[in-house]
């Protein structure tokens, strides 16, 4: 797979304070790349060195394997952290104004905006001022101008703060559609949820360094341990619990269910298959759950962040 993006060993620093320390990413063409971290950990840092709005003390950015130069910006769009717009311009005056700015021509730039506020359901918000309009409300706005133009890659900091689940759905969705599109999107956050359906690739960063990178099912693949959460129904629980502990590396499990049932994690060893788990436990008990323990982006992200204070 080709990348249409790479940094590699990008530093930068503040006085004396390092907010970035040798981070190098691959971003392939066509993916989703979640640049994930905890606040303060040097995501924006990174992105804007992206954008060419700060300069990287050291490292070097590819934008499809070219150097990164002053016309790349024309095919990045970039919705900032900070998001702004002229609060006393009307809302459907200021998008015009942005979108020429990309290179839409008036009426390419009328055509596309009108779809995308038919599609978002704001036509009515045309003729108000952004002012008027609540945080969110501005943010869908900013999110349409950013996509306007069809830039090859879209850079969203932080997309989802600030809006309701409903509308950070919406976002959601809209990233993907934009991706079966053809765009490549890095998009950064702080918190896990959107993560796990949206991302192909992510890479983590912590207090200015890169500690893990990679596509998701790969790390995920990397982080499962060969465990299965079972629940079991048998005519002696304890009977059943304690020949399984002689067999087999079991610990009490605290999923939610309706009736009663013995809750398992059970850790196999490299020579065993899940088919032999399910053979035995099928003679000795009513299967009622049998499924492997995957572990999520946020709880890989916590342990590998406490592996490495
Ligand atoms: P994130 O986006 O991951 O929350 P940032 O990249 O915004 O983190 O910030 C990383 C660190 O660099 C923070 O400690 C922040 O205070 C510091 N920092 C960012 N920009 C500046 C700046 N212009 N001057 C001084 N410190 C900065
Ligand atoms: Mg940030």
């Amino acid at each position: 797979m080709t990348n249409l993006l790479e940094v590699q060993g990008a530093s930068k620093r503040f006085g004396s304070f390092t907010a970035l320390d040798n981070v190098s990413i691959a971003v392939p063409k066509g993916s989703i790349f979640g640049l994930l971290g905890p606040n303060g950990a040097g995501k924006t840092t990174l992105i804007r060195i992206i954008n060419q709005i700060t300069l990287p003390d050291e490292g070097k950015v590819f934008l499809d394997n070219e150097p990164l130069k002053k016309e790349h910006i024309q095919d990045i769009g970039y919705l900032p952290e900070e998001r702004g717009l002229y609060k006393s311009m009307k809302v459907g005056e200021q998008a015009l104004y942005l979108a020429q700015l990309k290179g839409l021509s008036k009426k390419e730039a009328k055509d596309r905006l009108k779809y995308w506020f038919d599609k978002f359901e704001i036509s009515h918000w045309w003729d108000k001022k952004i002012q008027e309009l609540s945080k969110g409300m501005a943010q869908k706005v900013q999110f349409i101008v950013t996509v306007l133009h069809r830039p090859k890659l879209l850079i969203f900091d932080e997309p989802f703060s600030g809006f309701d689940p409903i509308n950070a759905n919406v976002i959601k969705d809209e990233i993907l559609q934009l991706r079966e599109e053809g765009a490549t999107v890095i998009f950064s956050t702080h918190r896990m949820e959107s993560v796990e359906e949206l991302c192909d690739h992510i890479a983590l960063i912590n207090k200015s360094k890169k500690i893990l990178e990679g596509e998701v099912s790969d790390i995920k693949r990397k982080y499962k341990s060969n465990t299965f959460e079972v629940g079991l129904l048998a005519e002696s629980e304890n009977g059943l619990y304690d020949e399984l502990k002689e067999k087999f590396q079991v610990v009490p499990a605290d999923f939610k269910t309706i009736e009663e049932q013995l809750k398992l994690k059970i850790t196999l060893d490299q020579s065993t298959s899940s088919n032999d788990l399910l053979g035995y436990l099928s003679t000795k008990a009513q299967i009622l759950r049998f499924n492997e323990v995957i572990p999520s982006v946020n709880e890989i992200f916590i342990k590998t962040i406490s592996e490495n204070e």
